[in-house]
């Protein structure tokens, strides 16, 4: 019958235009010696993979054009690499979805053409942005081991010389007590094996642009700038922490920023000569990277802090400070409370109390590190 002919064309037409020329075989993954993963796919034939990430969560994608799964189409994960999905985004393409971790890694990916007892493999390398180098392939006995890198802490004692910064009821000038914080803390760290920089070790002036240098320059892996805060209420008191964002958490963060901003105003710095010698997406890539392993480090602040003393509530915020604009160096501003706050100015003015904030802020480097190795 004409119909069904009809159908059977149509069948076939439709049959054709979902060819899969390819199969996916199978697939593993795999820890490097570098502390990398790799993941391969065998393919039966050469296959055109398209790769590329996304972001909240991030991800990384394989997508397989004019490719179908075979029969083993499931791998363990490794490494790094906590989740691996495959799913079909059109009817001709297979693909394959990796949850990566949220610090940065480098990716590189190539086809392996057949050799014998093999098939086409798909490869995929990724690697911890400054992680641990492939050493040279040598006999297991002869290889170095990787020396672990001192982590180095950047402390920034807010304001300076001609910049008092807050001052107290009980007339304690902000940049002094930053800078005893900073040295008491710079103590505590240097303890648990961390190389410990400060933006200044006496009473003089740095512009804020001069501090996010100084970071670089001690290839910092981490920056904390101390300040205590004050406001008109006298009432006003708890600790809080904060992170960079181009807006700010709420009116009363935006305000801080700005106070705090000021310094280099009042004192003759242009905020706006300053700009990044590179001027491409990889300073985006990095400022992401940067923005996230900075509000981390915080989150991992509040919670040491809260153990110890009173916190503001929601006390991590968000604010444009200037002195948290490094695009690739994680980087917090403390505000330990308010000097306009009789009680907490006193509790300030105590190397005790001092103490136990310094001691919450170096358990979590601790625990900030911990996390990322
Ligand atoms: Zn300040």
């Amino acid at each position: 019958m004409y119909w069904i002919k009809r159908v059977l064309f149509l069948f076939f037409l439709l049959w054709g235009s979902i060819s899969f020329a390819q199969t996916i075989e199978g697939m593993r993954m795999s820890q490097t010696p570098s502390e990398g993963v790799r993941f391969v796919a065998d393919l039966d034939q050469k296959a055109e993979v398209k790769v590329f990430r996304l972001n909240n969560p991030s991800r990384l994608v394989m997508d397989f054009s004019g490719t179908r799964f075979g029969q083993k189409n499931t791998t363990s994960t490794a490494g790094f690499i906590k989740g691996i999905r495959t799913g079909k985004p059109n009817t001709n393409t297979a693909r394959i979805v990796l949850d990566l971790p949220n610090y940065e890694l480098t990716e590189k990916h190539f086809l392996l053409a057949p050799q014998t007892g093999t098939n086409w493999r798909f490869v995929l390398d990724m690697d911890k942005v400054g992680g641990t180098k492939t050493v040279a392939t040598q006999p297991s006995t002869t290889t170095p081991k990787t020396v672990a890198k001192k982590k180095i802490i950047v402390l920034d004692p807010g304001h300076g010389g001609q910049d008092p910064g807050a001052i107290s009821v009980s007339g304690k000038y902000e940049k002094d007590l930053t800078l005893k914080m900073a040295k008491e803390t710079k103590v505590l760290l240097e303890k648990r094996g961390y190389k410990v920089v400060l933006t200044r070790d006496k009473d003089f002036y740095i512009p804020l642009r001069g501090r996010i240098k100084k970071a670089h320059e001690a290839n910092g892996d981490l920056f904390i700038s101390l300040h205590a805060d004050s406001a008109k209420s006298r009432s006003a008191q708890g600790l809080s922490i904060y992170t960079i964002s181009e807006t700010a958490s709420d009116k009363e963060a935006a305000a801080l920023a700005e106070r705090e901003n000021k310094s280099d105003i009042l004192f003759g710095m242009d905020l706006s000569d300053y700009q990044p010698e590179v001027g491409n997406i990889l300073i985006d890539i990095a400022k992401k990277y940067a923005m996230d392993q900075s509000s981390i480090y915080a989150d991992e602040v509040v919670t040491q802090m809260k153990k110890e003393v009173k916190l503001r509530q929601n006390a991590h915020r968000f604010a444009g400070f200037v002195v948290l604009k490094s695009p690739n160096i994680p980087s917090v501003l403390l505000e330990m409370g308010y000097l306009s706050n009789p009680q907490e100015d006193k509790l300030l003015q105590k190397e005790s109390y001092r103490k136990k904030l310094a001691t919450a802020l170096v358990n979590a480097v601790d625990s900030y590190f911990k996390k990322q190795s």
